[in-house]
């Protein structure tokens, strides 16, 4: 068996003591003899599994009781239309920041549900920075202000909480969700699709001031009415059950790593490692703002963009995968989520220093 460095955006690369343990579990868990798969999720082994689950990310992320964690399902795209649904609350509009192509989805479908006021944008940068929060035009009235706190395709991320007043705070943080300690009091509403940074797709991780459900728009399905599923503790539809459960060995995993803490010092010396290459390097670049780095996806470039494929086959064969950037961005794009090691990122720049003495 040989498993490869894999630096897909998503979905991405797991912990391997968690694929490990999901195998030695997966025909019998712990003396239950079924999978996990086939046990109802009503059962007192799945509701264990479910309970502990909530537990721990509740401890990750230092969570207060004031917050309910819903497990959902849809993934950040459908969130998209369920956060207007739910937290419009009878306001004329919401607030949107627009920091690339999440972020301008995110807009596109609030504007389905209400009135959308994009409050700052790069875009005129192509999308190689953050707006500067004195920019920001946000309305004191609004029913809540947007972010994507990562960028995914752009590389782009906050690296401070925005201010926004009394106004709820919004953020979509799918491909960071557990790279770092967050302050969840400063959100009113946090979510984010499993695939990037947590387990399986077909999780979404909500994370919501309680004082803000109640009040979605009489069309919200219910399986997507926040108050609903909190009433359900996330079960009044069956939940997705084997990618909670993974979910919840990941997050024993993040516990004994030390806690998020303890993998925000590994990735910064992750990405440390890139963005120095990337920096020294007069023959790959950075096009991204430094102040606004991200942490978890690093898209870079060649100077000479004719040798994009030579260098992606090369990686390839070095057991280097999924590199290839996003179409809107080009060149590369190396995503180093939790579960990527050091050693994957320095076999990467190790590889990519071969390639510049070959062809600079
Ligand atoms: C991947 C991603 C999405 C889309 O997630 P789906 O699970 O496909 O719905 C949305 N926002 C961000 C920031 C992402 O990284």
């Amino acid at each position: 068996m040989t498993r490869v460095f894999n630096f897909s955006a998503g979905p991405a690369a797991l912990p391997e003591p968690v694929l490990r343990q999901a195998a030695d579990e997966m025909l019998d868990w712990r003396g239950s003899g079924v999978s996990v798969m086939e046990m109802s999720h009503r059962g007192k082994e799945f509701m264990s599994i479910h309970a502990q689950a909530q537990a721990l990310l509740r401890e990750l992320l230092a969570i207060p009781p004031n917050y309910k964690t819903l497990f959902m399902q849809g993934g950040a795209i459908a969130e998209n239309a369920i956060v207007p649904m739910n937290m419009l609350r009878g306001k004329a509009s919401a607030d949107y920041i627009d920091t690339g192509e999440w972020s301008r989805r995110s807009i596109e479908e609030a504007a389905r549900y209400g009135r959308v006021n994009v409050a700052a944008t790069s875009k005129d940068s192509g999308y190689t920075r953050l707006p500067a929060r004195e920019t920001w035009q946000l309305d004191p009235e609004a029913a809540y202000v947007h972010i994507c706190s990562n960028e995914t395709i752009g590389g782009v991320q906050y690296h401070f909480t925005p201010e926004v007043g009394d106004v709820p705070l919004v953020a979509d943080m799918s491909s960071e969700i557990l790279s770092r300690p967050v302050d969840v009091a400063k959100y009113g509403l946090i979510y984010g699709g499993a695939q990037k940074n947590i387990g399986p797709a077909g999780l979404t991780i909500v994370i919501v001031r309680e004082d803000l459900t109640g009040h979605a728009l009489p069309c919200t399905p219910s399986a997507f009415d926040y108050a609903v599923v909190a009433a359900h503790d996330s079960m009044f539809n069956t939940p997705p059950t084997y990618a909670i459960y993974i979910a919840g060995l990941v997050f024993q995993w993040l516990k004994d790593q030390g806690g998020l803490a303890a993998m925000a010092q590994r990735n910064e010396a992750k990405a440390r490692l890139l963005y120095d290459f990337l920096d020294a390097s007069s023959f790959f670049s950075s096009r991204v703002e430094r102040s606004c780095r991200s942490m978890m996806n690093v898209p870079f470039h060649l100077k000479d963009p004719s040798l994009d494929e030579a260098f992606l086959k090369g990686a390839q064969a070095r057991g280097l995968v999924q590199l290839k950037g996003h179409r809107i961005v080009g060149g590369m794009r190396a995503s180093i989520y939790n579960a990527m090691p050091l050693e994957g990122v320095q076999a990467l720049v190790d590889w990519m220093q071969e390639f510049e003495a070959q062809h600079g």
